[in-house]
């Protein structure tokens, strides 16, 4: 089904573990070429890179703090070096920081909430797209860009996540003025906006109190990263979605119906 992402070149920001990951499993039994991102190198990164290289694609690891404008330049520079171009680019790197209400945000709280969650996908995706341009003109398709929202984005996020919320609800928000310029450049803009996932995103609830809360959405539980990852797929494959572009897919079990 996704036959057209064998040796595409995909850069995921943020996928050393949780929905990141599952993403970077499904791009390699795609038969792509993918590079894991995270701030920090795993502790067991040559065990997971000797199983990712064995699904079939060709899986490296680029170690970059996507919070950091600089280290996203360096990012993109150092895929293309080893790949030679950049044909999908995935900005899934995000989270909490912290949980803060609004009485107890200060300026530093608040620069690494945006900058973890809006200037990296900015950043990342401003040096990608000269490639991103270039690629779409060889392959002569649509090259890719996805981001990744959130439930939160809409809803404003749960208790001290305001500023999370924000900041995934201007990820929503940019992706149209991206959609209005940069589609001319043969690049779709999509975003996959998950509900509540399991991953060490929610490491502050123990499994009672994950089951609690999943009781409650209509699937009856959180979902699960290999849940997300077709999604990333279908937009990355022209075959799929050459005629998408500026949609948010909300993966999120019917949590929230926008
Ligand atoms: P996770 O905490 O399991 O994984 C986050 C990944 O981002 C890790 O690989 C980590 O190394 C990487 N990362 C963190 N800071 C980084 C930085 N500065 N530079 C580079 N990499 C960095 O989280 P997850 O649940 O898999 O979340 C993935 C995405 O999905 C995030 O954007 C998150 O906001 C979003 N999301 C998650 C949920 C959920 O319930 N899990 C819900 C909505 C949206």
């Amino acid at each position: 089904m996704f036959d057209d992402l064998k040796g595409k070149r995909v850069l995921i920001t943020g996928s050393t573990q949780g929905i990141g990951l599952a993403a970077v499993e499904a791009f390699a039994r795609a038969g792509a070429k993918v590079a894991m991102n995270g701030r920090r190198i795993p502790a067991d990164l040559e065990a997971t890179l000797a199983r990712l290289n064995g699904l079939g694609g060709e899986v490296v690891f680029l170690q970059a703090d996507v919070s950091d404008s600089a280290e996203c330049g360096k990012l993109v520079d150092a895929f293309v070096e080893r790949f030679g171009g950049i044909d999908v680019l995935i900005n899934n790197a995000g989270g909490l920081v912290g949980r803060k209400p609004l009485p107890e945000i200060d300026d530093e709280f608040f620069d690494a909430v945006t900058d973890l969650n809006s200037r990296s996908a900015l950043m990342v995706t401003k040096h990608a797209l000269p490639h991103l341009k270039a690629a779409a003109e060889r392959n002569g398709t649509t090259s890719s860009v996805i981001l990744v929202g959130s439930v939160a984005g809409y809803t404003g996020g749960g208790p001290g996540a305001g500023l999370y919320g924000a900041a995934k609800a201007w990820l929503h928000n940019i992706q149209k003025n991206w959609v209005a310029f940069h589609t001319k450049d043969g690049i779709r803009f999509n975003m996959v906006s998950p509900g509540t996932f399991d991953t060490a995103f929610h490491a502050d609830k123990d499994e009672d109190t994950k089951a609690r809360i999943g009781s409650g959405f209509p699937m009856g539980r959180f979902g699960r990263p290999e849940e997300c990852a077709p999604t990333f797929l279908f937009f990355a494959s022209h075959a799929c979605s050459g005629y998408i572009t500026g949609q948010v897919l909300d993966v999120n079990g019917g949590q929230y119906m926008p």
